[in-house]
Order: structure tokens, then C-alpha cells, then sequence
């Protein structure tokens, strides 16, 4: 029976490793905001959790805060970034995936997918997925696109490579067993009320509706 779920996004957890790139900032969070939020998450089975990019800081801090409160969790990891300063390297990414935890592809090169050839685009999609599947013995089929970028093209692309579900970071709730899971992304400032924000936002019947409408227009333009 499908449901309606919250998914959160969340980047780097604690002092960045690396100098961060512009914007990255805002969707850092403080070890302390981190544990509120996993606190205010844990006991509930409409939440789910999912981290972009491949920062170190998932196995440092996001790892033990999540097995400690039995949570599972999907990272997407960039797979030309792994073994790069301040993110993964392949043992990180294998320990995710032999905890139990989701790991996924969001890209080779972290570029918007709407802005790349269809070629380059597959290129990157399929060398990524491949270079995952190698690290962690195991299939890749769950992907996340870099800065939300995403039309019926890239969607295409992303079935043809072998992908079972896209996240997107369109806001709102979303249904448990859909193509698209549109995703919340967890800013520095957000505190654990941000879950009954992201469900009441979406409350009124008009703004739902609208949501509905954007999201419609991206699967189809
Ligand atoms: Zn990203």
C-alpha cells in the first residue's frame, strides 16, 4: 500500500573537511542540528533519509549516529570524488553499503544532468554506476540528480541505465513506492520542527495542487 513519506536530504554533518564551494554552506549542519533532527526522525517509519555528494563526514558522523539509532539511510555518492580529499574513499563507501545502508549515484561529475548531450549524459550515469557496483560487489539502482536537475529526457536516460527510483529535491512529501521521490533538503538553520513544516506546507488543497502542477511540468518538459 503506497504511503505518503518525508524524505530529508542532507549534505555535510560537522566542521567541513574542505573548503566548500559556494552555497554548499547553507546545507551544512552541525553535528549537534544533525543528531536533533535523527533524534525527532527515530521511531517514525514515514521518514526517510538520504545524503548527497559522498562527503567523509557520512562515515564519520552520519554512520555511527545512524546505526546507534537503528536508522537506515541512502547515499548518493559522486564516483569521480571518491578517495578525493574531504570525501569517501572506496573502504567509506564499501562500510556504508556493508551496514546496511543504500548506496546510490548522483553522477560522475556532479554536473546538472538537463545541461549534458544525451551521450555524455548516459556516459556519466552508466561509468558512475559502474564504478559503484565495482566498490560495493553489489547493483547500483537507486540515483540522485545533482542540483534537482531533471526533464523527461534525463528520466529516460536514467530507465534505460537501469535506475529504480530518482530522487529529486522538489520539496514535499512523496508516495513510498514511486519512480520520482521528491526530497527535502536539510539546511543549517533547520531545526527538528522542519518535518511538520514540509507536511503542512503542503497542506492547503491550492498549494498542493501547485506542487503537483511544477512537478508535472519537470517530468514533462
Ligand atoms: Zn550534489
Amino acid at each position: 500500500m503506497p504511503r505518503r513519506l518525508i524524505n530529508l536530504t542532507f549534505h555535510g554533518v560537522g566542521e567541513p573537511p574542505r573548503p566548500l564551494e559556494a552555497g554548499e554552506a547553507d546545507v551544512w549542519v552541525s553535528r549537534e542540528r544533525f543528531i536533533d533532527v535523527l533524534d525527532a526522525i527515530a521511531g517514525r517509519d514515514d521518514v526517510r533519509i538520504t545524503f548527497d555528494d559522498g562527503n567523509a563526514s557520512d562515515v564519520e558522523h552520519a554512520l555511527p549516529a545512524l546505526r546507534e539509532r537503528r536508522l537506515a539511510a541512502s547515499f548518493f555518492v559522486v564516483a569521480d570524488r571518491v578517495g578525493e580529499p574531504g570525501f569517501l574513499d572506496e573502504a567509506g563507501v564499501r562500510a556504508l553499503a556493508s551496514s546496511g545502508m543504500t548506496v546510490g549515484c548522483h553522477g560522475l561529475h556532479h554536473r546538472p544532468f538537463r545541461s549534458i548531450g544525451d551521450r555524455a549524459l548516459r556516459d556519466e550515469l552508466l561509468d558512475a554506476k559502474r564504478s559503484l557496483e565495482a566498490i560495493v560487489g553489489g547493483p547500483v539502482q537507486v540515483a540522485a540528480c545533482p542540483f534537482g536537475s531533471y526533464d523527461r529526457r534525463v528520466l529516460g536516460t536514467l530507465r534505460r541505465c537501469g535506475f529504480r527510483t530518482v530522487y529529486t529535491s522538489d520539496r514535499g512529501t512523496a508516495r513510498s513506492h514511486a519512480w520520482i521521490q521528491a526530497r527535502n533538503t536539510v539546511h543549517r538553520g533547520d531545526r527538528p520542527d522542519l518535518l511538520e513544516r514540509i507536511v503542512s506546507d503542503e497542506r492547503p488543497p491550492h498549494r498542493a495542487w501547485r506542487r503537483g502542477a511544477e512537478r508535472a511540468v519537470k517530468r514533462w518538459r
